[in-house]
């Protein structure tokens, strides 16, 4: 890592500390985001993190914040700050490929609303970050277009399937980043790249704008190099809109500073921060198989939230272990409704305008041209969602599993409200393994279910999930800590992981690359 005298690169900075020093003038907006753009042309070659980098509209965006830095008019901590975001999110104007060939060539007409709230607060939007065809996936390795290297190992994934933003952020080519999180595509990546992550309650943000993938899932969310950063971000996209019907008007309860959080109060120590603060340990998520460097890990993670306070609690969740095959039901039947509308008729890739296809096609009929199009245009996880969820809805089998799927579905999100009369937060393994070699799974679409093992019950119940680094392997490769929070408590989770993270340097090292 190329080091100025010892300091840190703009690039290298969290949105924090950015902001501090756009604020006193020791870096312009155009410098940082020339930083990051220099940082993306040298490790491009092996990270591949972007499918589109935006260098003319970023510097444009960042000369925009400097004027108004200069009339003393910033716009708050976001002003000139250089974002990444996940391909599957609309900025008018710009491709958004959702990593698919149906949309290789397609233009947002307008923008996501979390974009335009980030517009609003002054980001600079760098560019368009790589990921699984339509986020289904949990490697990157489903995109239509490149695989994302992790930077801590350019051999191995990134996770999945907002892998090129955690990449992105974790080697330092932008401050921070939005990626979205259907079953753990935030969390998981956020692990395996070292960074943290947060997946909001679902209804917390608009998914207006957003390529949907499972609507009773996913959440748009924040990846970045600190836990405040991450609040930061929540913050600025979280509330109600009513472009999305299951947002909701709620305050982000105890939301105060993450940073005041985390340092000690005036003159008291660190050890009472988290007094008072009971913290479930659930027994399913310790199973047999897992890694042991990453249960060694976490179970160091939980003893150093006892040491800051912390009640530790052996709870609970019994139906864990459905939770994988509840969401690989009823996931693929929601995806199977959102992709209908890539038809080859009204936008996207049609072989109507596919000459190599026409040549070998001299007449075809309406029924070609939606079939071939969307056999062509979507990629083979993407056909495999679509035959198992409408397999799943059809007349005879919906109610033995599609409607089954939901009544568990309610036994799972039973468990946590049970859990959370008892403790205030949920502290488990993000993943059971660390970031695995590129081709291992791709070709093994039950062992690449498994890796969600971890992640998707919260999605499946909706309750939020912040992953903070918490250790290596002897590989060197990253290890987080998932903490699980009661519905809309956002606010205790950060506070809990800001504790964490302030007592800990895992989330100060940086990949080689
Ligand atoms: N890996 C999970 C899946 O493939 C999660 C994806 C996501 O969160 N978008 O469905």
């Amino acid at each position: 890592m190329p080091h100025e005298n010892g300091y840190p690169l703009p690039n290298e900075l969290s949105i924090a500390q950015a902001s501090d020093r756009l604020n006193c003038g020791e870096c312009s907006a155009v410098e940082l985001t020339q930083a990051c753009l220099d940082r993306i042309a040298s490790t491009e070659p092996q990270l591949k993190a972007f499918i589109t980098v935006f260098a003319q509209n970023a510097l444009q965006q960042a000369q925009e914040s400097d004027l108004r830095i200069k009339a003393g008019k910033r716009l708050g901590v976001l002003d000139g700050i250089p974002l990444a975001i996940k391909d599957v999110i609309l900025i008018a104007g710009d491709l958004a490929t959702g990593a698919s060939k149906i949309l290789a060539n397609y233009v947002s007409v307008y923008d996501a609303t979390v974009i335009k709230k980030l517009r609003a607060a002054g980001g600079v939007f760098l560019g368009k970050t790589n990921c699984d065809e339509f986020a289904m996936g949990a490697s990157t390795e489903n995109s239509a277009f490149q695989k994302t290297a992790n930077p801590w190992d350019t051999t191995r994934v990134p996770g999945g399937s907002s892998g090129g933003s955690a990449a992105a952020v974790a080697a330092d080519q932008c401050i921070a980043a939005l990626g979205s999180d259907t079953g753990g595509s935030i969390r998981q990546p956020a692990a395996f790249c070292g960074i943290v992550g947060l997946k909001p309650t679902y209804g917390r943000v608009s998914r207006y704008g957003l390529m949907p993938m499972a609507a009773s899932h996913n959440q748009i969310a924040p990846l970045g190099k600190t836990v405040e950063d991450v609040k930061i971000l929540f913050e600025a996209i979280a509330g109600h809109d009513p472009k999305d019907a299951v947002t909701v008007q709620k305050e982000i309860s105890n939301l105060k500073s993450a940073r005041n959080a985390s340092h000690s109060d005036a003159g008291g120590s660190q050890i009472s921060n988290l007094r008072g603060t009971r913290v479930g340990v659930p027994r399913e998520y310790f199973i047999e198989g897992m890694d042991a460097e990453i249960e060694k890990s976490v179970r160091a993670a939980i003893d150093q939230l006892k040491d800051l306070g912390a009640e530790i609690k052996p709870i609970s969740l019994p139906h864990t272990k459905y939770g994988l095959a509840v969401y690989y039901i009823i996931v693929p039947s929601e995806v199977s409704a959102d992709v209908a509308r890539y038809d080859g008729i009204r936008y996207g890739y049609s072989v109507e305008n596919d000459r190599e296809y026409l040549a070998q096609h001299p007449s075809f009929s309406l029924l070609d041209v939606y079939r071939d199009s969307r056999g062509r245009g979507f990629g083979p996880e993407v056909r495999r969602r679509i035959m198992i969820g409408t397999y799943a809805l059809s007349a005879g089998y919906y109610d033995a599993y599609y409607a089954k799927a939901q009544k568990v579905r309610t036994l799972i999100r039973q468990d946590f409200i049970n859990a959370f009369q008892e403790v205030d937060c949920i502290a488990a393994p993000t993943t059971p393994t660390p970031a695995f070699p590129i081709g291992e799974k791709s070709n093994d679409p039950l062992q690449m279910y498994l890796a969600d093992v971890f992640t998707v019950t919260l999605n499946v119940a909706g309750v939020p999930g912040l992953v903070v680094p918490c250790g290596f392997t002897k590989n060197k490769l990253p290890i987080g800590l998932q903490l699980v929070g009661n519905y809309f408590d956002e606010g205790r989770l950060l506070q809990i992981g800001s504790a964490y993270e302030q007592a800990t340097e895992w989330h100060l090292r940086k990949p080689l690359i």
